[in-house]
Order: structure tokens, then sequence, then C-alpha cells
């Protein structure tokens, strides 16, 4: 295990009806930001229940954040922000909304032009970088809501890109489970794999030798295999739904990636093809995973193997055929939540140049090689993308 600091300030407020509590986590006379996306909020009735909790406050609302939050959207924001002297935003929404408000709130400080923010993948750490915020989360699935990472979508250049810094965690989020009920089935099949792919983006890394977070990470892991399916057909079932939640929080609130390596390359890699032909996040990631897995075999089979067999409960003569399998049952589980785990299968551009156009963007960011062991060169990478057509 490496050495470790463990610091997560967010307040993380869990359960039924918990809505009525933000009174007590947003100080009296802060004058709020009120931020969401299409407006979802407003048919399930959280967007109620918020204003219903919030009757004195002054509120200004911000709506139209779009899933992969834009930049250029978010830039209104921060100007409205700035005209009417706003000290407080409360982001209600998934991922989107939370990474949106992320950007907002470090972009209404920055000196200079917000878009070096994510072009210089600048490091936020100081409190005086950032505008306060607090999230309602309406969508589990990115456990932004209770860390300090956003990603971020130029729409004009086509470029979608993170960021983040340890000033920028939610100062409290208020995960309520009752609010997947109103999910459509497709977002929670994108949850359930986008929180999956975290914790394998952060497990699959390194040999064993950090014994608990392989644990909480396989608990993780087998948990999502259990409920998956039924959340998805179930989402009014409290137990289902509550830990179906705290999976995806647990996922990426930063444990499991303690005093262990972590990859993200199929991220990177999927954030491209959300930029170029707008698949949905976890949707890029069912596509890519399994082929990064084939292609840095020889560096994830061990690891690879431990998951089949711990978390599958696969047996085999060898760790190759232990580690092939494990993929094998990934890709079950994958196609049982409803992912296409084809690039054909989920554009009807022509992508035949997607992997050229990847490796060009990587390299002319001078990114040499991406992974745990920085070994997933450009080539790797195009043997990727190629394997995903
Ligand atoms: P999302 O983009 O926030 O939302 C997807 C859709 O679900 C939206 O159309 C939204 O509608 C709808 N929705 C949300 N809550 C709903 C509810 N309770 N009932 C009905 N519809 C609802 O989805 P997401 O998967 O949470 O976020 C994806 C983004 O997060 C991507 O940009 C991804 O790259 C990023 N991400 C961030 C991190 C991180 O650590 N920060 C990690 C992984 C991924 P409305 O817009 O109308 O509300
Ligand atoms: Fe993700």
């Amino acid at each position: 295990m490496t050495n470790f600091e463990l610091y997560n300030p967010t307040n993380y407020v869990f359960g039924k009806g918990q809505i009525t509590k933000l009174p007590d986590l947003i100080a009296k006379g802060k004058k709020i930001l009120l931020a969401y996306g299409g407006g979802s909020i407003f048919k399930n009735g959280i967007y109620d229940q918020v204003k219903t909790a919030l009757t004195g406050y002054e509120i200004v609302e911000f709506g139209g954040i779009e899933p992969n939050p834009r930049y250029e959207t978010l830039m209104k924001a921060v100007q409205i922000i700035k005209d009417q002297n706003i000290d407080f935003i409360l982001a209600v929404g998934g991922g989107s909304v939370i990474d949106g408000v992320k950007f907002i709130s470090a972009a209404v400080k920055f000196e200079g032009e917000p878009k070096e923010i994510l072009h210089k993948r600048l490091l936020i750490k100081d409190l005086s970088q950032v505008i306060p915020f607090g999230t309602v989360l309406t969508l589990p699935a990115t456990g932004s809501e209770m860390n300090s990472g956003a990603v971020i979508t130029i729409n004009e250049s086509q470029e979608k890109l993170s960021f983040g810094g340890s000033a920028l965690f939610p100062q409290f989020s208020i995960c309520d489970p009752t609010v997947i009920e109103s999910l459509p089935k497709k977002q929670i099949q994108n949850g359930i794999v986008d929180a999956y792919t975290h914790v394998l983006e952060q497990y699959l890394t390194y040999p064993h030798d950090a014994l608990l977070q392989d644990r909480i990470a396989e608990s993780i892991l087998q948990t999502l295999v259990e409920i998956g399916p039924s959340v998805v057909e179930n989402p009014s079932d409290y137990k289902l739904a509550s830990n179906y939640m705290w999976c995806a929080t647990m996922a990426l609130n930063g444990l499991i990636q303690k005093g262990v390596p972590s990859d993200w390359a199929t991220h990177m890699i999927g954030h491209e093809l959300t930029a170029l032909y707008e698949i949905d996040h976890a949707r890029t990631l069912a596509i890519i995973g399994p082929n990064l897995y084939r292609v840095m075999f020889e560096t994830k089979k061990d690891k690879l193997a431990q998951y089949g067999e711990r978390v599958f409960g696969i047996t085999g003569n060898t760790i190759e055929d232990k580690a092939e399998k494990a993929i094998e049952k990934t890709v079950e589980f994958l196609h049982e939540m409803g992912m296409q785990t084809k690039l054909s299968e989920n554009t009807s551009d022509n992508y035949t140049e997607t992997a050229d156009f990847i490796v060009k963007r990587f390299e002319e960011r001078g990114w040499k090689a991406l992974g745990e062991k920085q070994n997933i060169t450009p080539e790797k990478v195009r043997a990727i993308v190629e394997m995903s057509y």
C-alpha cells in the first residue's frame, strides 16, 4: 500500500425526506443560485420539495444545464452570479448538474479565461478560489456528490475535459433514494454501469497488497451485480434504491482509491466517444472497458483473475483462464444492464476513423501514456478503440 491522505469534508445526508433539512445546511441570509438540468425536477416533485424547504431564502434559478454539461451554458451562470452577488450554489440534479456547478463555482473567482481551468487541468485547492455549493442528488451514478472532480464539455471544440481539486467537494449532499423512482430505465442502467466501472478503474490496477481496499471494492461490485437488474425493474423498492445510491457514492468518494494506483483510461477514451458521438457516458465505458482489459491483459490478468473468483465465483486452472472468463462475465453483466458493447451499435455516424482521431488528440495534448502503469501508449489506445468498432 502506498502513503495517502484521506480528506473528504462533504456532509453526506442520506435517506427519505432529507430534503427538508436544507435550511439546517445553508446559512441564513445566503443568496442562492438554484442550478438544475432540463426540467425533470419539475415533473417528479423534487423542485417543489426544494423550494418549500428553502422558504425565506433569496433564490435565483438557473436551469438548462445539459447532460455532459457545456462550458458555454455554464458561463451564463457565472455571469448571473457576478451580476447578482450570489454567494451560494445549490445543484439539484445528476452528475451533469453537479459537475457543472463545480465548474461555475471555480470559474466565478477565476482571473482570466475560465477555459484555462479545463485546458491546463488546473487544480482548485484553495477555498478562496470558489463559491461554496451543496447538492441534492437526483441520479446515483457519478459519485460527484461526494468527490471533488468534474467533467465539462466545450461544445465549440468538441472536447470533454476533466478537472477538480480539494476545494471542490460539495459542502453537503442530500441523497434521498426515493428520487430514483422517476428515473428512466436507461438512466438507472447508466448509473449502475458508471459506478461499476469506477470501481474497476481503481481496483484492476494493483497486485493483491491492499487487502481492505480489495474487499471494499469487491463488495461494491458484488452488490451492484446483485441488485442491478432488479433496481432497473423496481425503482420504487426502497431497499434496492438505497443500496444502489450508497454503492454509487462509495464507488467514487475516494475511499477505495486510497493507497492504490488508479487507471481512468477507460474514462479518458470514453469521454472522446461522448464528445464525438454524444453517446451516454456509461455506454462509452461499456464499449471501451472490456477491450481495454483484453489489450492490457498481461498487465491486468492477475487482478482480473481475483475479480473473477471473488465477484463472480469463477473457477479455472490458470490465471489466464480465470482472467478471460472474468472479462466475459463482465460483458455478460453489461449486456444484462442494457449496454451494447460495440461502437457500431451505439452510433449511426461513420466511426471508422475514430481511433486515428482519438490518438491524434491525445498526442496533441501531450499524453504519451495512460493507465496505472503509464503503459497504455497511443498504439494501445488505437488497438483498444479499433477492437471496439
Ligand atoms: P446526467 O447527465 O446528470 O442526467 C442524465 C439525464 O437523467 C438527464 O436528462 C436528467 O434530466 C435525467 N434525470 C436526472 N435525475 C432524474 C430523476 N430523478 N428523474 C428523471 N430524470 C432524471 O447523468 P449522470 O450519469 O448522473 O451524469 C453524467 C455526467 O457525469 C457525464 O458528463 C459524466 O462524464 C460525468 N461524470 C462525472 C464524474 C465525477 O466524478 N464528477 C464521474 C463519472 C462521470 P434533467 O436534466 O431534466 O434533470
Ligand atoms: Fe464515470
